[in-house]
């Protein structure tokens, strides 16, 4: 019997033959930027913890090196997570910013990384989180990545998936690089090919989705993220996306989509959450839906803790994943909803 049926009681099986609409795909919980509440994000400890969390997908966030080398970090920016200013202060640009694709590998790989900060006055982004600059991290590259997932799944007998995102392709193809080739070719050598295998591939730029599936050829599970318009994710427009014209134009290249919070949920009327119909007209599509982002320490108003946070949105919104900085809470809410009743 494997994992999914053992959670099957009698009645359960009698009450999906009644009711077959209710048979669900299983509810997952994606590590956003692994388990980034409790270690600095994208750190190979992160991902590691987030493994050992039980976590059903880790999320990679992929920008590219000046030598085309795909590294795990959130930002096209680097001062936002490490010491670059200080180790490198003359490669800022006129901005005031400092690009990771303007550094070499291992120039990268020289760079002290923390707890995410603001650069204006080295205070955390998230106070109670993990000390900043405490211990010793360092970006790392989604080949390396991979290769922990993969030996953590093979000694530990499960079987975690990977969630990588392409971030800015658009930006990265005026740079002179061509990301999404790089990041499908490495998904290929890795195993990371067909519906079947363990990845979803992830991004905003609904022009790159139809890109990756229809020139790259890429045949995995694909998911288009949803931003709010002038989020500076991609020039998409996600409000003409999210009509039902612009979902069954999703549907034709992607699996799921990756709405924001409040995509999802109308924020607090009289303490009753609303809802979009957003969720209900991507299942007519058979569109997945993955929220993002759940957080433990900045919950939206409507929600007092993370756990009321997880029923508003796999039991009331009705959504098929979240992305979760507190990847163990999702994992023992997700348990909770799949028990014997
Ligand atoms: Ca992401």
């Amino acid at each position: 019997m494997n994992d999914g049926m053992k959670f099957l009681s009698t009645r359960a099986i009698v009450l999906l033959l009644i009711f077959p609409s209710v048979v669900q795909a299983q509810k997952i919980v994606i590590a956003h930027r692994g388990a980034s509440g409790y270690l600095p994000e994208h750190t190979l400890a992160a991902v590691a913890m987030a493994h050992a969390m039980d976590a059903d997908y880790l999320e990679q966030d992929i920008v590219l090196t000046k030598d085309a080398v795909p590294v795990v970090l959130h930002d096209i920016h680097l001062e936002t997570v490490s010491d670059v200013a200080k180790r490198f202060p003359d490669r800022i640009r006129k901005d005031g910013r400092y690009y990771a694709i303007d550094f070499t590998l291992s120039e990268i790989k020289q760079l002290k990384v923390t707890e995410r900060f603001d650069p204006k006055d080295g205070q955390p982004v998230f106070a109670g989180r993990f000390p900043i600059w405490q211990a010793s991290f360092e970006i790392p590259t989604f080949e390396e990545e991979l290769q922990l997932i993969q030996g953590l799944n093979k000694s530990t007998g499960k079987d975690a998936g990977i969630y990588p995102e392409i971030k800015k392709p658009a930006w990265h193809r005026q740079q002179g690089q061509d990301i999404s080739r790089i990041v499908v070719e490495m998904l290929s050598r890795y195993g990371y090919k067909t519906k079947t295998d363990r990845v979803y591939l992830q991004c905003f730029d609904f022009e790159e989705v139809k890109r990756i599936r229809n020139e790259l050829g890429y045949r995995g599970k694909l998911v288009q993220l949803i931003a709010a318009n002038g989020s500076g994710e991609s020039s998409t427009d996600y409000r003409s996306l999210m009509t039902r014209e612009g979902l069954q134009a999703v549907a034709k290249v992607a699996d799921g989509i990756g709405p924001a919070l409040q995509h999802v949920v109308i924020g607090p009327n009289n303490n009753t959450v609303k809802f979009t119909d957003l969720v209900s007209t991507a299942r007519k599509l058979r569109l997945e839906v993955h929220a993002h982002t759940l957080r433990a320490d900045a919950l939206p108003a409507y929600a007092k803790s993370l756990e009321e946070l997880l029923h508003i949105f796999f039991v009331q919104a009705g959504v098929d994943g979240v992305f979760t900085d507190h990847p163990d809470q999702g994992v023992a809410f997700v348990r909770f909803l799949s028990r014997d009743p």
